[in-house]
């Protein structure tokens, strides 16, 4: 497949935001369980809940590192985050009060859920310690939704979690919250994500906090999702009768700036229940993808290697691999030409971005090793 190159001013732009020290991005599973099995799911619900130690050493790792900050972002990941609902409001307000007590800047927190427990009462206890960003994926109307997303039991979930829905647009919260709601496609439920959206306009377009985002289902790995018919051609025809229908233009894509992907993001880490440190949340189980893991007394502990070939795509300059270096990242011998010892969370402020010398080198960072004592790489 072939892919755009970026422009080498914003891939200088990116690659130093990417790099920076004075930035943090967590993705938090505080449980890998769901009471939800989807046909279509990678994860394999090994994982219980974050122990009270581990979850002791995050708090002091994120407590560590917010001195030293500017900006901080908090993502929550599951399984369900709901099922740890107590962690999950705990450490949403935690990280709040220290982002305000060193004026670090902390935007809403986001959350996918199922949505089979957000119930008033659950959104508004997220809502208040800041949690601001739903994400709650659909499958159509009833019958095909209920083909796809089932309960741990086999049963159907459609009836609940629209019921929720319409709870929560009941809610007025102190604090504003957005609700995005995912519609997932494949070859058998297009004719019914198109009805949906009809009957998701008529009960939630006239409300801005609610907003819709057609999306093909994708394989990320995982038994279950080869027995389902992944759609063959471009849906962007589809996506955008989708969005006709619902009656709003893609506001989301209208509205934000293009982004590399978290797990590019040398600021960026994934601490899973277990206290083990990834870049992506889908390839769970690859070798490649732990890179490290929690210590008790809040440091960690990662293969800076590993870590940083997930942002080959600073390298290739390529749209695709930094958009998602799940497909085509590089294995392990693969050397990476901007490897410095203190990139992934301390010291990176020296480091230059250089633009390709040759066709093959890509972008290359020097660094003054007096300074900083870091390789010099060129
Ligand atoms: S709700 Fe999410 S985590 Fe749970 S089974 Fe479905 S896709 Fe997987």
């Amino acid at each position: 497949m072939t892919s755009t190159v970026i422009s080498p001013a914003v891939l200088k732009q990116k690659f130093i935001q990417s790099s920076s020290p004075t930035h943090l991005g967590l993705a938090v599973s505080a449980t890998e369980q769901c009471n939800f099995r989807c046909t279509y799911c990678y994860e394999d619900f090994e994982i219980g809940e974050m122990s009270d130690a581990t979850y002791t050493a995050l708090k002091l790792f994120v407590a560590k590192r917010m001195p030293q900050l500017k900006s901080f972002t908090l993502s929550w990941f599951g399984g369900e985050p709901l099922l740890a609902l107590d962690k999950t409001v705990d450490f949403t307000r935690y990280c709040n009060d220290l982002a305000a007590q060193y004026g670090v800047r902390m935007p809403r927190a986001t959350m996918p859920t199922n949505a089979s427990a957000l119930t008033p009462k659950n959104l508004v206890a997220l809502v208040d310690a800041g949690v601001r960003h739903f994400m709650i994926s659909l499958d159509g109307q009833a019958d095909a939704h209920n083909q796809t997303r089932k309960t741990i039991g086999g049963k159907p979930t459609f009836d609940r979690v629209y019921r929720n829905l319409l709870a929560v647009r009941a809610c007025r919260t102190e604090q504003p919250f957005e609700i995005l709601l995912r519609l997932h496609l494949h070859e058998n439920n297009i004719a019914s994500q198109l009805a949906l959206a009809e009957q998701l306009s008529a009960d939630f377009a006239a409300d801005s906090r609610f907003d819709i985002l057609p999306i093909a289902v994708g394989d990320f790995g995982g038994a279950p999702v080869k027995s389902l018919a992944l759609l063959r051609s471009n849906s962007d025809s589809i996506k955008g009768e989708i969005y006709r229908r619902f009656g709003r233009g893609n506001q989301a894509a209208a509205q934000e700036e293009w982004d590399v992907c978290y797990a590019a993001k040398w600021n960026h880490l994934f601490i899973r229940p277990d206290g083990r440190i990834s870049k992506c949340t889908s390839a769970l189980n690859r070798a490649d993808n732990d890179i490290g893991r929690l210590l008790e007394n809040g440091e960690i502990e990662f293969d800076e290697q590993k870590a940083l070939l997930w942002g080959f795509g600073f390298q290739t300059g390529k749209k695709n691999d930094l958009d998602c270096p799940f497909f085509d990242k590089p294995q392990e011998q693969t050397p990476i030409r901007f490897y410095s010892k203190t990139t992934l969370l301390e010291n990176t402020a020296a480091l230059e971005f250089a633009p390709a010398r040759e066709a093959n080198n890509g972008p290359v960072v020097t660094s003054a090793v007096a300074e900083n004592n870091l390789p010099v790489i060129s």
